[in-house]
């Protein structure tokens, strides 16, 4: 393992500027080489999170589920304009979940929600989404809305805690702004099955303490997932428990940093907004997709490339400070670990040098 961390990661206006890129190929690289290896390395502190909180390996049931995953044929994944990938969690595919059954009566493989960090032009979201319910039978269904509905004074603490909102849909007989219990009891009678928690938006830039406040949100959330789980697999729910532990661990941190009252100023709540019209223009690769598609999606000094588990940055040959330019010329791409090597003052070509 490198030494990647929260601390390295940053997603900012170039990663905007992808999403409106029209060279469907260079998309697919960057989300490939760039943005999806950041995401992952979210992901995995998420889980190191979770083990911290609860005490659970999150994936000894479930796999970190990326899309796009790039396994289809190449040809194919380069045609696709991603207007957004995400990283997340989702149920092991095996036959092991007796909890949940399928209409046709085989075994339920796949489970049908994900609980993901999401990038797109706008920037990074959280979300637990079972709206690919398709295929289980109507006990199943009934079963993940019952748990809201038996649960509500459990998971509404949880949805305060994490900034977690259920996507509501217009229902005709549904006053506006109904309990939720309401909302799920409708649900059932109508057969609505989706059930998709939606985070804060987190606009660009996000780094540093807002990601590490990304990646706890997401954490404080997880017993819900957990709870999603334990149906799948046919066990009792142990939300109790979790919550618990989750508090405990919470009074732990707030003593910790007692000294600092200031609390943090939620963001607009993340109803995600359909792509407006106006970003349909499309625009130049930003600098840092130039840079690293002309030099092949690799570090330049020691060639490692995502496949090796490299996070890739764009480094000033000759630095800004002393003179050096904003232009292709004066950059070039190196792994993180390299570009630590390299300071500011130094203005070290690497290509130069043989890894
Ligand atoms: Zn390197």
């Amino acid at each position: 393992m490198s030494v990647q961390a929260l601390s390295d990661i940053t997603f900012d206006e170039q990663d905007a500027n992808l999403f409106l890129v029209d060279d469907a190929q260079l998309r697919a690289d960057a989300l490939k080489h760039s943005v999806l290896p950041r995401l992952r390395v979210v992901m995995n502190v998420a889980i190191a999170c979770i083990r911290e909180i609860y005490g659970i390996e999150a994936l000894e049931d479930s796999i970190v589920s990326v899309y796009p995953n790039f396994r289809q044929k190449r040809d194919r994944e380069l045609l696709i304009k991603y207007e957004s990938v995400f990283v997340g969690l989702g149920g092991q595919r095996k036959a092991k979940w007796p909890g949940f059954a399928r209409k046709d009566g085989k075994p339920v493989q796949i489970l049908p929600f994900r609980f993901a960090f999401v990038l797109d032009q706008y920037g990074v979201f959280t979300v637990l989404e079972n709206a690919w319910l398709k295929g289980l039978d109507t006990r199943s269904f009934e079963m993940l809305l019952r748990f809201h509905i038996d649960n509500e004074h459990k998971v509404n603490p949880l949805c305060f805690a994490s900034g977690m909102a259920p996507g509501i849909p217009y229902l005709e007989d549904l006053p506006l702004l109904a309990p939720l219990r309401d909302e799920y009891q409708l649900r059932l009678k109508h057969k609505l099955y989706d059930n998709h928690f939606l985070g804060h938006t987190y606009h660009f830039p996000v780094s540093g303490d807002t990601l590490e406040q990304i990646v706890n949100r997401f954490a404080y959330f997880f017993p819900v997932y957990d709870s999603y789980i334990q149906m799948a697999k046919g066990l009792p729910i142990r939300l109790d428990a979790l919550v618990a532990k989750l508090s405990a661990w919470l009074e732990r941190e707030l003593e910790e940093t007692e000294e600092q009252t200031e609390l943090p100023v939620p963001e607009t709540l993340g109803v995600h907004a359909a792509r407006a019209a106006e970003s349909k223009v499309r625009v130049m690769p930003a600098m840092r997709w130039q840079v690293f598609q002309r030099d092949q999606w690799r570090c330049v000094a020691c060639g490692r490339s995502s496949h090796d588990g490299a996070i890739l940055h764009v480094d000033h040959i000759i630095p800004r400070s002393r003179g050096g330019l904003d232009a292709l010329e004066n950059y070039q791409t190196l792994c993180d670990i390299c570009n630590i090597g390299k300071s500011n003052k130094d203005a070290t070509d690497l290509r130069n040098r043989k890894g």
